[in-house]
């Protein structure tokens, strides 16, 4: 007689996160530190740590992160770690029009703070709130696993303890009355959960390497717009050596596949005269990456039980460094409903309690995706009124310290209501 088949093994939580990337692990430390129990369920089979983030040469993918992502960064304890790694702050930025004589410049004092931001390696922001969150005696990782399906519970049968399974591939099966997906901008999980998106293919590709130029990049983020694509140079410091940047060039598919085809001295030589020889020659120190751009934005983020974060809710165009800043915000808020409902007892995966996060990101999320099409669009012509257009209004503007002010404190992160963990 053949033995039952073994029921499945099925381990509850408090939450449980999917996608160990930057946004679902500082949701996951966030909600650890107020004391719920979670699950973080990660594809990729070892965490990176700090040793392997401080490698000689700096990863190719590079963040621009607002003082307010510092912020929630310093309340989870982790930037102590990360400036012991590699972070560089910059002070001032430029942005120019290649095709004519607009030009804006922004500085630290004029905006009246110490900093604009900081370039962090994705790979040391990520190791430091990991070695934060995998030790944690709140946490349970699950690195290696994918998920094979979302399972709902029929709401009348458990409306106890409420909440839906998660199976893994490798036969294991995580319940919770929330369950989170930061799986990215191809989020499989928000595909089980049949939530749709609204996407924008940008027809753009970004090409990202690292260079060292022949000049100190003084602690200023350079972005010049060629043709109407956005070239930037993200200040590095490597082993206090201020001649590194990050190359962050969003353009034509078939201009990055030329780009990423060509020898690295022609790249460089490329590069430098993109730049306008402003930081002198280039030389190119790693491959060229390319990514497909596309912005995308979930119809919605929460379900009973369910809420998407970060790129899994929205991508956006990298040219305004926004987009894990804008996925940190909604980590900070979501952690902000969740455990208030949680510490009053009262349900924190309900529709109700998920809808009040909804309510605050999602219309910051929305402003921010219009701006960057608006920006691809002026930018992106050739139409000549719209070529002076921006000339005079980049010129004009630079004359206007309380308008640039204000829009330093729009792209440091600076506004709506903050969540507590982020002022
Ligand atoms: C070229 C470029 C430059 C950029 N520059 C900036 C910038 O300067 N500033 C800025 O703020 N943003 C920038 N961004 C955007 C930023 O990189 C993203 O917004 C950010 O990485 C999103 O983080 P995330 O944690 O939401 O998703 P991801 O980083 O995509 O992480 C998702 C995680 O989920 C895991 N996963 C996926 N599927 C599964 C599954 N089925 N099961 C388990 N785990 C799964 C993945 O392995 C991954 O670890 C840039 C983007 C690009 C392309």
């Amino acid at each position: 007689m053949n033995a039952a088949p073994e029921a499945p093994r099925v381990e509850q939580f408090e939450a449980v996160i999917v996608g160990g990337g930057m946004v679902g692990t500082a949701l996951c430390a966030l909600l650890a530190q107020a004391g719920m129990r979670v699950a973080l369920v990660e594809a990729l089979s070892t965490p990176i740590s700090l040793k392997q983030a401080a490698s000689a040469l700096p990863a190719p993918r590079v963040s621009a992160l607002t003082p307010v992502s510092q912020r929630l960064l310093t309340h989870l304890g982790v930037w102590p770690a990360m400036q012991q790694t590699r972070i560089t702050p910059y002070r001032g930025m430029q942005v120019w029009d290649a095709e004519g004589s607009g030009d804006i410049a922004f500085s630290a004092d004029e905006a009246g703070v110490l900093v604009l931001g900081h370039i962090v390696e994705n790979a040391v922001t990520l190791a430091a709130l990991n070695s934060h969150v995998v030790d944690h005696p709140n946490v349970t990782t699950f690195f290696g696993v994918s998920i094979e399906a979302l399972q709902r519970a029929n709401q009348k049968a458990d409306k106890q303890t409420g909440g839906d399974w998660l199976v893994l591939d490798d036969g294991r099966q995580l319940h919770a009355p929330l369950i989170v997906a930061a799986d990215g901008a191809h989020s499989s999980l928000r595909e089980m959960a049949g939530i749709e998106v609204a996407s924008d293919a940008m027809q753009q590709d970004a090409v990202v390497t690292t260079v060292q130029c022949a000049k100190p990049h003084g602690g200023t983020a350079r972005q010049a717009f060629i043709d109407g694509r956005p070239l930037a140079f993200l200040p590095l410091t490597v082993a206090g050596d201020d001649r590194y940047c990050s190359i962050v060039w969003s353009t034509t598919p078939e201009h990055a596949a030329e780009l990423c085809g060509s020898s690295r001295s022609a790249l460089g030589d490329t590069l430098a005269q993109a730049l306008g020889y402003r930081l002198g020659s280039v030389t190119v120190c790693d491959q060229a990456h390319r990514f497909p751009l596309v912005q995308r934005h979930a119809r919605q983020y929460v379900q009973e039980h369910f809420a998407l974060v970060g790129d899994a809710a929205h991508s956006i165009h990298p040219l305004a460094g926004q987009g894990v800043n804008l996925g940190l915000m909604d980590a900070a808020v979501l952690a902000e409903e969740v455990v208030h409902a949680w510490q009053r007892g009262a349900p924190w995966g309900a529709i109700s309690t998920l809808k009040r996060y909804e309510r605050r990101r999602r219309f910051d999320n929305a402003a921010m995706l219009a701006l960057m099409k608006g920006f691809k669009v002026l930018f992106g012509s050739h139409h000549p009124v719209l070529t002076l257009a921006r000339n005079l209004g980049m010129s004009g503007m630079n004359q206007q310290v309380p308008l640039k002010r204000m829009l330093m404190r729009q792209a440091t992160g600076e506004r709506g209501r903050l969540p507590l963990s982020c002022r």
